[in-house]
């Protein structure tokens, strides 16, 4: 197995390297997981670098570097597979960046500002990942309760035996919760406070995944055999939002997130 060896979870880990020389920065490294760049259509990367400078603080030693897909060095190793699916054609790629000269000019903003601009963009992206969660729940909800209605056994519908009554109920109460609070996360963006905003993408980050997990797999399960099956989109459903749940950051760093803006409200100190 070839992996990267750092923790993305703590994206102050990013260690590819970016060294300047002349007109240029030069890249090494490797990258995996770089969603997107499957597509023949990917003709430049934003690739995230080390540039350490010991006067800035744990945030800003890192730099964001748009670079040509084509350049010389690059070479893309593999798709990354999600529960044995390749994702193509936008697929994961695990890239390798050998002695890949960028103009100086391809460094965004700055030195340093690596952190700055992704805070900017994974906010808008996270919620996002959230909306279309709740909408894959929404659509499996439909299909459970069609199957449920359909399909008989021990002479009644599906819906009407075991508990099946209480699963549906709580499938729509619980699409319900996640969808109110993705509405409060993305009011609370909109008054145009990042930072006040964190805490409440990290929250919707951990529902909505989970809850859409629970009702996909609820529906598969209404759905019989046929729901793990090809004949259905349960089943790619499910896999597809089990990746959020480590994709943009694992449950536990967004818990995390939430914990400690909850306990700021109690101290000074650094929590
Ligand atoms: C389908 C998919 C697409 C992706 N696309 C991209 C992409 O386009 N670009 C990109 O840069 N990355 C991408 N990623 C990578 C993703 O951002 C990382 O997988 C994620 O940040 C977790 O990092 P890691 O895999 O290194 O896990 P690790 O950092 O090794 O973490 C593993 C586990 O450690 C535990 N853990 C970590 N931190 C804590 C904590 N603070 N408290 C408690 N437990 C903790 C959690 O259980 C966590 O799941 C993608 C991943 C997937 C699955």
């Amino acid at each position: 197995m070839t992996e990267p060896d750092v923790a993305s979870s703590d994206a102050t880990n990013i260690s590819m390297s970016c060294v300047r020389d002349g007109d240029d920065y030069v890249l090494n490294g490797q990258k995996w997981w770089s969603s997107g760049a499957g597509d023949p259509r990917c003709a430049v990367y934003i690739v995230m670098v080390n540039t350490p400078d010991e006067n800035r603080s744990k945030h800003q030693q890192h730099s964001q570097v748009i670079v040509d897909a084509k350049t010389s060095g690059i070479e893309v190793l593999r798709p990354m597979q999600v529960y044995g699916h390749d994702d193509a054609p936008h697929g994961h790629m695990h890239i390798k960046f050998d002695n890949v000269r960028v103009p100086a000019e391809n460094l965004l903003l700055g030195e340093g500002r690596g952190f700055e601009i992704s805070q900017g963009r994974l906010g808008p992206g996270r919620i996002h990942h959230c909306m279309r969660a709740i909408g894959q729940a929404e659509r499996a909800l439909e299909m459970m309760c069609k199957r449920s209605m359909q399909r008989e056994a021990f002479g009644k519908r599906l819906a009407q035996l075991g508990a099946n009554f209480d699963i549906i109920a709580n499938c729509r109460m619980e699409t319900e919760q996640a969808r109110l609070l993705c509405l409060k996360a993305a009011w609370v963006m909109d008054q145009g406070d990042a930072r006040a905003a964190a805490p409440w993408i990290s929250q919707i980050k951990v529902v909505a995944p989970l809850m859409a997990l629970k009702v996909i797999d609820e529906a598969v399960q209404m759905y019989g055999a046929q729901g793990i099956s090809q004949d259905t989109s349960l089943a790619r459903a499910w896999t597809h939002v089990r990746t959020l749940r480590l994709a943009d950051g694992p449950d536990a760093v967004h818990r995390r997130q939430v914990a400690r803006a909850e306990l700021k409200k109690y101290t000074q100190e650094k929590v």
